[in-house]
């Protein structure tokens, strides 16, 4: 089977909301296409004395609403088509939010299992050594995303500082709280999809207990499943990249993740059952969350998905052609660009507390992030009844329209 290009499935995802909504001709075409793709190489010693070079990318999508803002995937499937992808979701994210940065993404083609934290340590700082005329707190601000941590990102501060040979925090997020990082951004993209969550949840009358499966049990998925059981929810099933585990019973998030710990996967769980990664995806239940990467619910398996509702807590898990069968089907779906901006949410939280010199509290940051989810939720959700539309299409509508006003205005 092809791969799926997902930077095609985000352009025909704008298309949809832009004939819906009648956005700007001029607007619909400077989206078409990233502002600036720098396509790198970074060479790292390895530890057994030779050299190896790795291919590196950061695209800046767009920035008519401030900074470029997004992650930094070390994945070794990540590729320019991906990292576009990525890029233009997080320009409509920050705009579906409403916080006032654009969008951006960087990427690595690497396994970092593989490597040494020496060499990891090497790639990030070469990755920023790389960058390092192009980014900056007011410029382009990296994080964390699939496979990089608050660890990778002191590293990668360090290096941008050192290189400007002055403190600038705010040019990267995600950072571990003593060097500048914000109390709750470790869990917060999975905080902002439970708020998502417990909104949808009042819409669908769901009852406690509700029945929940999560594929993906890295920093989201886990947290995600911690905080969905504190809520009253069941967690019958999570996978990772080596399979899953299903118990209708429920299981307890905080053993599965230290089995995981301890085993390397999800699998193999006292009292659950094992099943394969594709089984995860069909189990029934009221909310499926998928937690990991794009385009795992594709026109294959959507017709088998017995979920109510989906929350991505990914960002792309669903092609276009998957999304009409699921909304015939008449499944609820909470887009990405709604359902993970905590994350960048709370990033963007840690760059004003950086601009200050001044922190804030879990509870100050938790109660700043709530309502943004909230209303962020209610605005899309009006959406759908204004233009009759699903959520996601309702999203970038909402999205694209801010946009479009800071485009025009700009001229
Ligand atoms: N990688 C996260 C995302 O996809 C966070 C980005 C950020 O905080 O800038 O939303």
């Amino acid at each position: 089977m092809p791969k799926i290009n997902p930077f095609k499935s985000a352009q025909q995802q704008l298309d949809k909301a832009a004939q819906l909504m009648g956005l700007d001709s001029t607007v619909r075409e400077r989206l078409s296409m990233p502002k600036r793709e720098i396509h790198f190489y970074v060479p790292v010693n390895m530890d057994d004395g030779s050299t190896k070079i790795f291919e590196a990318y950061r695209v800046q999508y767009d920035d008519s609403r401030g900074p470029n803002k997004g992650g930094i995937r070390f994945h070794p499937a990540t590729d320019i088509n991906e990292v576009k992808a990525l890029a233009f979701w997080m320009t409509f994210k920050c705009a579906t939010v409403g916080i006032p940065l654009g969008g951006g993404k960087g990427g690595v083609t690497v396994d970092p299992k593989r490597l040494s934290e020496r060499e990891l340590e090497q790639l990030s700082r070469g990755f920023i050594r790389g960058l390092r005329a192009d980014i900056g707190p007011d410029k382009d601000v990296p994080a964390p995303d699939v496979y990089t941590n608050p660890k990778i990102m002191a590293w990668m501060l360090d290096e941008y500082e050192t290189l400007h040979g002055r403190h600038l925090p705010g040019v990267i997020t995600g950072k571990p709280l003593p060097v500048g990082g914000s109390a709750g951004r470790g869990y917060s993209t999975a905080q902002g999809g439970v708020y998502v969550t417990l909104e949808l949840a009042k819409k669908m009358k769901l009852k406690k207990g509700a029945t929940v499966v999560i594929q993906g049990f890295g920093n989201a998925g886990s947290y995600m499943a911690k905080i969905l059981t504190k809520k009253g929810y069941k967690i019958i099933g999570v996978s990772d990249s080596r399979g899953g585990i299903v118990n209708p019973k429920g299981l307890d998030p905080v053993a599965v993740e230290k089995h995981k710990a301890s085993t390397g996967s999800v699998q193999n769980f006292a009292g659950a059952k094992n099943v394969t990664n594709a089984q995860v995806l069909t189990t029934p239940c009221d909310i499926l969350v998928p937690a990991a990467l794009e385009n795992v619910i594709t026109a294959d398996n959507a017709g088998k998905i017995k979920a109510k509702a989906i929350v991505e807590l990914a960002n792309g898990p669903t092609t276009p052609e998957a999304d009409e069968k699921l909304y015939k089907k008449g499944i609820i779906l909470v887009p990405d660009i709604l359902a993970n901006a905590g994350g960048v949410t709370v990033s963007y939280f840690e760059q004003v507390q950086n601009a200050y010199n001044y922190y804030w509290s879990e509870q100050e940051v938790l109660a700043k992030l709530e309502p943004i989810m909230v209303d962020s939720f209610n605005a899309v959700w009006a959406n759908t009844v204004k233009y009759n539309c699903d959520l996601r299409t309702a999203a970038y509508i909402h999205a694209a329209r801010r946009i479009e006003q800071a485009m025009l205005a700009r001229g």
